[in-house]
């Protein structure tokens, strides 16, 4: 069997900045997005701080608002409220997780679904559900592009989707089915895993357990798209034994330089989408 291919989402990402940097230098003003950290979770610090730095690299504007852990939801939501009618904010991410006490969902929906570049206001999930996606999250998104770059064909194709989380496994299950393939979700209560995974042409796995799927579960020239990002022992590891599984896969991301670099560049690409939906309603 020919080595399988490994999908290089530094690669992709890569060339989607490569696409960013020509339109930004095509728009009239620059871009501005507003990331909202409430509280000091160090793993928040770290997204936020990549994904300002890849804003400065790109020549948009981001700004990172830190907010107390003790903020309430009404005061939450009403800085968001500020930041919708601000004319000079393009979009606004709000850093997941929040603090048990503040209500993800009402604070979600506060943002101008405008301005929702992370794709999670209901607006923006019922558009993609409609088959019209506006802004969809960025994951999911990522994978698609992965999948065109290299050319891995969705149509027809039998999708298996691991995992049913409001960021990653619905959203990516109906990305899936909006380009045409037959599509199985897979989650905690599944039975017989096993055999919805080998039925599956196209694997995404995201259940954040490291390593969980074996060679044993798959069918032989498979593609894996691996979204996991588990800490074991100071190291990342994804949702599928890569060394193993790549003997039979088709084409395998890794983890990390997979899915991982592609979240941001996406994020980066809705910002773009966000600021000229905005410029034409003005
Ligand atoms: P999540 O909210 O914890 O959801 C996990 C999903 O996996 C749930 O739907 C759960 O089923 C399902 N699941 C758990 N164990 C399972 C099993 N043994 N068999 C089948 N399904 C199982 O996680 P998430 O936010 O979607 O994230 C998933 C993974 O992706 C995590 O490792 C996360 O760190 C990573 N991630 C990576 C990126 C990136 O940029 N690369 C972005 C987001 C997330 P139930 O619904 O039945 O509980």
């Amino acid at each position: 069997m020919n080595p399988s291919v490994i999908l290089d989402g530094k690669a992709v990402a890569q060339s989607i900045y490569q696409k960013i940097l020509l339109e930004v230098s095509l728009l009239s003003f620059v871009p501005k997005i507003v990331f909202i950290r409430v509280g000091e979770d160090p793993a928040s610090q770290s997204y936020v701080r990549s994904k300002e730095k890849r804003c400065l690299e790109l020549g948009l504007r981001g700004e990172t608002i830190v907010l107390s852990e003790a903020i309430s939801q009404d005061e939450l939501i009403e800085k968001i409220f500020n930041f919708n009618r601000d004319k000079d904010v393009n979009g606004i991410l709000i850093q997941l997780p929040l603090p048990k006490h503040l209500n993800k969902t009402k604070v979600l929906q506060s943002i101008d679904p405008l301005k929702d570049v992370d794709g999670l206001h209901p607006e923006n999930s019922g558009l993609l559900l409609q088959g019209k996606p506006r802004f969809v999250p960025c994951t999911p998104a990522g994978i698609v592009e992965i999948l065109n770059f290299y050319k891995v064909s969705i149509q027809g194709k039998r999708v298996v989707v691991m995992g049913r989380s409001e960021i990653v496994g619905r959203p990516m299950a109906q990305l899936m089915l909006n380009h045409h393939a037959t599509v199985t979700v897979c989650h905690s209560k599944t039975e017989n895993l096993m055999e919805e995974l080998k039925r599956a042409q196209i694997l995404i796995a995201a259940i954040g357990k490291p390593q969980f799927v074996k060679a044993e579960m798959v069918s032989a020239g498979v593609t894996v798209v691996d979204v996991g990002i588990n800490r074991v022992d100071g190291k990342i590891l994804g949702d599928v034994d890569f060394e193993g599984v790549k003997e039979k896969a088709f084409a395998i991301s890794p983890v990390p330089g997979g899915v991982g670099p592609m979240t941001i560049a996406m994020l980066m690409k809705n910002l773009i989408i966000a600021a000229t939906l905005q410029s034409k309603k003005t």
